[in-house]
């Protein structure tokens, strides 16, 4: 273990329009919870850097629930997020892998835009907000401007993100309420540990049937490819059929459109062999009526 950290500086920000004029910059780059920074800088993988401290910036942390959306500011720590009523009761999947997030100092510490903008593909709020139809709100010399969090990871540990801008809140689309559909919404982490354990696969589903018929479906993985990944083809392969009849081709989809690899964590095969169990269970869950195995 490494006892001593690189020089590093930081300004601590009054305000959005002192974080922007930093980040125009080009030498500073954002410090929120600094719960990822203070790792890789201690472990020597970051050079000396400039930071820009935005943890006590009004206006960045908290959950506005407007009518037809709720707007999670990007400084919001996993327990706001998890302890939050209106996100408990409609966006219950969010404060499961808040929860299954590091231990309680990292969920007091750690924030979902810092989750979001670290792009991890290991990460566990993301399979969740893409299943969940996510926006990402950036701020920037411009203004401010959304993307659908679907296109926002470009590749390894790159965004839609440019360096002057900074993440501003996350935003989620409010569920119509509807008596005829069934919601079933379900986050599966499996690690090596069951707490302070990254994952080796994670998987989020927000799905809606109408009897057996799947309406809608949001798909989210984790640790199976070089980015959080959208499952969008295997949702497809649901969308508008009879569950009975389409879980084999939506496993088979879903075999297609991952590619994990080999590293320290885990195996290629192994995340594969998982995944495909995961989102299999999940379906003949649903379709019996039971809850599927919980894999933490
Ligand atoms: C012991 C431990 C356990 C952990 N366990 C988990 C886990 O189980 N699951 C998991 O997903 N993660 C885990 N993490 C990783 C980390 O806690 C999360 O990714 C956390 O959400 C990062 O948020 P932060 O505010 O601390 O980000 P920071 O460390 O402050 O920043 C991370 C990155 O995001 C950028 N950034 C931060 N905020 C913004 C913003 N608003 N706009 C633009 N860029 C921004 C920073 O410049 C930096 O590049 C763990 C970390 C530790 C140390």
């Amino acid at each position: 273990m490494r006892a001593w950290l690189p020089d590093f500086t930081v300004h601590v920000a009054r305000d959005v329009d002192d974080v922007l004029a930093h980040l125009a910059d080009g030498d500073w780059l954002p410090l929120a919870g600094g719960t990822d920074v203070m790792v890789v800088l201690a472990a020597g993988q970051l050079p000396a850097a400039k930071y820009v401290s935005i943890w006590g910036v009004p206006g960045l942390r908290g959950i506005d629930v407007r009518d037809d959306e709720v707007a999670i500011g990007s400084l919001t720590t996993y327990t706001d997020v998890s302890q939050h009523p209106v996100l408990a009761r409609e966006f219950p999947m969010l404060g499961v892998a808040a929860r299954l997030s590091g231990a309680a100092a990292i969920q007091n510490r750690g924030t979902i835009g810092g989750n979001v903008a670290n792009a991890s593909p290991a990460a566990d709020t993301p399979p969740a907000l893409f299943a969940y139809g996510a926006e990402i709100e950036l701020v920037g010399p411009g203004g401010r401007r959304r993307v659908p969090y679907a296109d926002f990871h470009t590749g390894y540990k790159t965004t839609r993100r440019r360096p002057d801008e900074l993440i501003s809140s996350v935003l989620l689309p409010r569920p119509r309420p509807s008596t005829a559909r069934r919601r079933v919404q379900v986050y599966r982490k499996v690690g090596t540990r069951k707490a302070q354990a990254i994952a080796k696969v994670g998987l989020a589903v927000a799905m809606d049937l109408e009897g057996d018929v799947v309406i809608d479906c949001g798909l989210g993985l984790s640790s199976v490819a070089a980015v959080p990944l959208v499952g969008s083809r295997t949702a497809s392969a649901l969308r508008g059929r009879s569950l009975a009849d389409a879980i084999d081709d939506a496993v088979r989809a879903l075999a297609s459109e991952i590619h994990p690899i080999d590293d320290v964590r885990s195996t290629a095969e192994y995340r594969r062999r998982v995944a495909e169990n995961l989102w299999r269970d999940v379906l003949e869950a649903t379709l019996a009526g039971r809850a599927p195995i919980d894999a933490l």
